[in-house]
């Protein structure tokens, strides 16, 4: 696969190494992508996501009849970084049936009665599915930590102190200690960062303000949150370098270009999936002959071809 030494190269560290200013949004790919003129490079990169997506159909396919593993893909971004339109290019194409989409916005009072992990916990995806999480309780160290105050809602107890480094570092050992556990339980845990600049971001929003159709799009939230802009930065950063695990790594994907964001996020969940030891159920000996008497019923009954007959898998 093309990307899948691209994809191998945004993998964070595990080791608490990460940084993000190694990761530059604008990357525009290898030197052979680079050599492409504007319109070849969006051709190529297109035609590399509907490869992608193909792969993606066959491999839920493989996900779901096996059914032992689940898949959760976890979202995270500033705004306008193109989260839902991934979503929307990762969802097209495979079967809504083994698919689960939930996005997580500012908790209501019945889940900030309930631990932060609550909320994401009643909605992770059963075995054979993929669920997608469009943020997560990854807002609990970001924006929770830009805005401490936030907090005060959450009615913690004194220990350790809200607030305190003391305090995010008990929420990094506990993402990571929930994530082993789903991990060691069958839950494939991938994440993704879908790195924006802020130059893009602005021309993003100002994309959003002067096209009627966009305005949904805009609210001026977002505008408040790009004035803090670097403080994001900082609690991605301390995010990715402390819960970068070998059981649920991120991926910082450069979103500048989104075409570019789009295959490699596909490629990721694509070579995650075929990275399992997963299989289509194989049938019993005494199954395959209860299937050929079926089948004898059937031809007899409607005149099929003699030919036809019951055949196992290949592999
Ligand atoms: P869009 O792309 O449509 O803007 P969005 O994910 O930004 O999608 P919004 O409704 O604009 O959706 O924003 C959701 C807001 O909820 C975000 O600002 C996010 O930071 C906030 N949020 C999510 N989880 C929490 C949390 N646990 N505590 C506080 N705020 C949260
Ligand atoms: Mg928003």
């Amino acid at each position: 696969m093309l990307y899948t030494e691209i994809a191998k190269a945004l993998l964070a560290p595990t080791d608490g190494t990460f940084r993000l200013e190694n990761h530059d949004p604008a990357w525009t790919g290898t030197k052979e992508l680079q050599a492409l003129d504007g319109k070849q490079l969006k051709k190529r990169l297109k035609d590399y996501l509907e490869e992608q997506r193909e792969h993606l159909i066959d491999a839920q396919e493989e996900l779901y009849a096996d059914n032992r593993y689940a898949l959760l893909v976890i979202f995270q971004a500033m705004d306008a970084a193109g989260k839902d339109s991934t979503i929307e290019h990762v969802m097209s194409g495979v079967n809504p049936q083994g698919c689960q989409v939930f996005s997580f916005k500012k908790p209501s009072e019945e889940e900030l009665d309930h631990n932060f992990m609550w909320r994401c916990w009643r909605a992770l995806p059963e075995r054979g599915r993929i669920g997608i999480f469009n943020r997560s309780y990854y807002e609990e160290t970001l924006v929770v930590r830009v805005q401490p105050e936030l907090l005060e809602y959450q009615r913690l107890p004194a220990t350790p102190a809200p607030g305190t480094d003391e305090f995010w570092q008990a929420r990094y050992e506990d993402i990571n200690a929930f994530e082993r556990h789903m991990s060691r339980n069958g839950t494939v845990i991938v994440k993704f960062f879908l790195n924006v600049s802020k130059e893009q971001q602005a021309e993003r929003f100002i994309k959003r303000l002067t096209h009627p159709d966009k305005h949904w799009k805009f609210s001026m939230d977002d505008l408040e949150k790009r004035t803090q802009w670097d403080d994001y930065q900082a609690a991605y950063q301390e995010t990715i370098a402390h819960t970068s695990t070998p059981w649920a790594p991120w991926y910082v994907i450069p979103a500048d270009n989104k075409w570019l964001m789009r295959g490699l996020v596909l490629s990721v969940i694509c070579e995650t999936i075929g990275s399992l030891d997963i299989g289509f159920p194989k049938v019993p000996p005494a199954q395959m002959k209860l299937f050929n008497q079926a089948l004898k019923t059937l031809k007899a009954e409607t005149g099929a071809p003699e030919k036809k007959t019951v055949r196992s898998r290949k592999k």
